[in-house]
């Protein structure tokens, strides 16, 4: 579903993401935790293209997006570019919703825009997708008016409107009170029994270690480990060992 392969990024002379390589398959789900600082947003943003990359490969669900050769970074013509955006979907830590749209419009805006779905068929969708995160008696309500919790759920319900192949979550409950991390994390939950294929930053030690299927310890701009969470809760490598202290 997702191939990244030597990516390469830098800001300035800070080179944030060394030689990463990483794959995901579908239906997998693979967590990717590490310091602040270590370069899981940024990676999450090149494969989202809200960053360019310097050098390295990346394939999403077949679909070359960029490639390098000789040192010339290459992207997709822009019907592939917009063909992988509509398959992707990403999910922010500050839940980037539209501030001057009730939920049921920043929900319906993409698929009616973009994909060109009739409005009647979008809002369907979407109130179906809101009763599912226990939503509906929200429709109508703007963002200010939604707690954390329901407004990261309403992210999360707008980036499934549009059928993405795999969804990517960059902390997305960073920003939320303890009591209001639960209910994001059981809708996270909900969409892994349903085999959504999924790349998720998170703090959440304990969630991460249940759910995925994989997980990625990022340090530094490198990958240390990507291995199994049993394997990496058992490490002896003394960064990732150093790391998951900090959790204890
Ligand atoms: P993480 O998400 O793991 O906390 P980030 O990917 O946000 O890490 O950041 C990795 C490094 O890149 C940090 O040193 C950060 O300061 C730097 N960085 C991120 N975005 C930019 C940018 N737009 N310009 C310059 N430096 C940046
Ligand atoms: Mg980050």
């Amino acid at each position: 579903m997702l191939s990244v392969e030597n990516l390469e990024k830098n800001f300035g002379d800070l080179q944030v993401l060394k030689d990463i390589s990483m794959d995901v398959n579908h239906g997998e789900i693979v967590s990717i935790i590490g310091s602040s600082g270590s370069g899981k947003s940024t990676l999450l943003r090149c494969i989202n293209r809200l960053e360019t990359i310097d050098s390295g490969k990346i394939t999403v669900d077949g679909e070359v997006m960029v490639s390098t050769e000789n040192g010339k970074v290459e992207y997709a013509n822009n019907d592939v570019l917009n063909e992988i955006r509509l398959k992707t979907g990403l999910v922010f830590q500050n839940f980037n919703l539209f501030p001057h749209f009730n939920v049921l419009k920043n929900i319906t805006q993409a698929p009616i825009r973009v994909k060109k779905v009739p409005k009647d068929v979008a809002e369907k969708e979407a109130m179906e997708l809101l009763k599912k995160l226990g939503l509906e008696s929200r429709k109508d309500a703007y963002p200010h008016q939604l707690s954390g919790g329901q407004a990261q759920r309403v992210a999360i319900a707008r980036a499934l409107a549009l059928k993405p192949v795999i969804l990517f979550f960059d902390e997305p409950t960073s920003a939320l009170d303890p009591e209001l991390t639960g209910e994001v994390l059981k809708v996270i939950r909900s969409l892994a029994e349903m085999n959504m294929t999924m790349v998720i930053v998170t703090h959440e030690m304990s969630f991460a270690r249940d759910i995925s299927d994989r997980m990625i310890f990022m340090d530094k701009g490198v990958i240390v480990e990507n291995c199994t969470p049993e394997e990496l809760f058992n490490s002896k490598n003394e960064r990732t060992r150093a790391f998951l202290g900090k959790y204890h």
